[in-house]
């Protein structure tokens, strides 16, 4: 008999044998002593008491290190269930575990959705809420605005109810998995409603120069640039009462063939030359995807977009008050750095919130991406040049995305960051959760 044959039913349900764990963007992997699954509050509080180090994992869809340990990891995998709907209050009190693709089926079926989404659902819902993770829409905050309550259980293994009236709700939502491990979150919901969404060509420089009217005359409003096209791909849409008119063949083309194959094809030949077909397939891939389409659909299809395939990927967020001029220098960055950049860079916009980690914190903010798919050398020296250009700029990294998150930096820009540290100490006195990522962090 094996150790863990005799242990007991629930530790032998709820407990993994150790293995190699790493992130989507395949950039690092490790091995925890131990990986946990547990099934109820009990069990959660029990393993984090049992823990001398402990992390979260969701999806794993994440390039900075937050999920890495080298003692127990925890997945919350199997308390992923609604618990109580308040349809007059329009709030949803959900285990946080929860996929967001599998919490939006379910809101959809129940004739409820969130008001807003980033690009992909495949992330839990605490992972992508503690990280800061975003949509797009100048009148809309990152997806830790629909969250209007939590449950976690802290370093000393006790569980702690945090309400937005809470003062310490504003550092612990956007929390980095540095307070505890969130198991429960209330959200505020929004009924099911539809999109008109738009998607066409328009030359950057027109970008730029219409770029107040672009961003208020649509409730979500995004582009993507093919580098070095001189025309960008522009999404605007508008939430709506019309009825749909998208049909499942429209969408299998644009989502499905367009979005996947076609893309993938294009990926596959850039990699026969990259330097000379990057540009070229980019050219190509601008021309399809620009072409004018126009649908009613459901909120959550208009949001988002095919699963890419594994790539790097840096994203900050800046003052929007500048965005002419910075998104000038950011499309000359980019021409100038004699590299081929073989995906869509992509550029989103959101409102200014209050909670001390956000990098939009106290300002609307332009997010500007750099994403590729190109040799370890060569994206170390684009992304070197980014961040350079980035902190010139004032920019705030995501916390989720590649970066070095400098403390002198972060401090400096994030004006509530230390005493979002602070706070940490209370919540986690003897550094349970402070992994190395989180101590690069904190650490003077
Ligand atoms: C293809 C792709 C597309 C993306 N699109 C967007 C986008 O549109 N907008 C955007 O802003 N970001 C986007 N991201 C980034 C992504 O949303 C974030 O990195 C997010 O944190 C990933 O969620 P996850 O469930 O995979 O969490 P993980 O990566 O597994 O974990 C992230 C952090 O959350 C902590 N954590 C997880 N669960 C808990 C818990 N229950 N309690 C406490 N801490 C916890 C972890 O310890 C870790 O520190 C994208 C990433 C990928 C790979």
């Amino acid at each position: 008999m094996t150790t863990s044959d005799r242990t007991s039913g629930s530790t032998r349900r709820r407990r993994r044998l150790a293995r190699r764990v790493g992130n989507f963007g395949e950039t690092w992997s490790f091995v925890p002593a131990r990986i946990e699954q547990p099934t109820t509050t009990d069990e959660l509080v029990e393993i984090v008491r049992g823990a001398r180090q402990l992390r979260v994992m969701g999806a794993r869809h994440s390039w900075s290190r937050g999920i890495v340990t080298e003692d127990t990891l925890v997945s919350l995998d199997r308390m992923k269930r609604i618990l109580h709907v308040d349809r007059e209050r329009l709030r949803v009190r959900v285990q946080a575990g929860i996929r967001l693709r599998d919490l939006i089926g379910e809101l959809d079926a129940l004739g409820l959705a969130l008001a807003n989404l980033g690009s992909i659902d495949e992330q839990s819902l605490a992972g992508a809420v503690c990280t800061g993770t975003h949509g797009t829409g100048i009148g809309f905050r990152c997806l830790a605005d629909q969250v209007e309550g939590l449950r976690l259980i802290d370093g000393r293994g006790d569980e702690r109810a945090i309400e937005r009236d809470d003062p310490d709700f504003p550092a612990v939502v956007v929390g980095l998995g540095a307070f505890g491990v969130v198991h429960e979150m209330t959200l505020a919901v929004v009924p099911r409603f539809q999109m008109h969404a738009i998607t066409e060509s328009c030359p950057f420089d027109e970008v730029i120069e219409r770029l107040d009217a672009f961003v208020d005359g649509s409730d979500h409003f995004k582009f993507w640039w093919f580098v070095p096209n001189d025309d960008a791909v522009v999404f605007r849409q508008r939430r709506t009462d019309q009825p749909r008119n998208d049909s499942d063949l429209k969408r299998w083309f644009k989502d499905e063939f367009l979005g996947f194959a076609v893309y993938r094809a294009a990926l596959a030949v850039q990699r026969l030359n990259r330097r000379r077909l990057v540009p070229l397939t980019n050219r190509i891939l601008a021309g399809e995807y620009a072409r004018r389409f126009e649908r009613i659909c459901k909120s959550h299809v208009a949001f988002l977009t095919p699963k890419p395939p594994v790539h790097r990927e840096t994203e900050w967020a800046f003052d929007y008050a500048d965005a002419k001029p910075l998104l000038r220098d950011y499309r000359k960055l980019l021409l100038d750095s004699g590299h081929a950049y073989s995906m869509p860079q992509e550029v989103r916009f959101t409102r200014g919130d209050a909670l001390w980690a956000s990098p939009a914190y106290g300002r609307d903010s332009i997010w500007l991406s750099m994403y590729n798919i190109d040799s370890e050398a060569n994206w170390n020296d684009q992304l070197q040049l980014f961040e350079t250009f980035a902190r010139a700029h004032g920019g705030r990294p995501h916390w989720g995305k590649e970066a070095t998150f400098d403390t002198d930096y972060l401090l400096e820009s994030l004006p509530k960051l230390g005493d979002f540290f602070e706070l940490i100490e209370a919540y986690d006195p003897d550094g349970r959760f402070a992994n190395a990522w989180i101590r690069g962090l904190t650490d003077d």
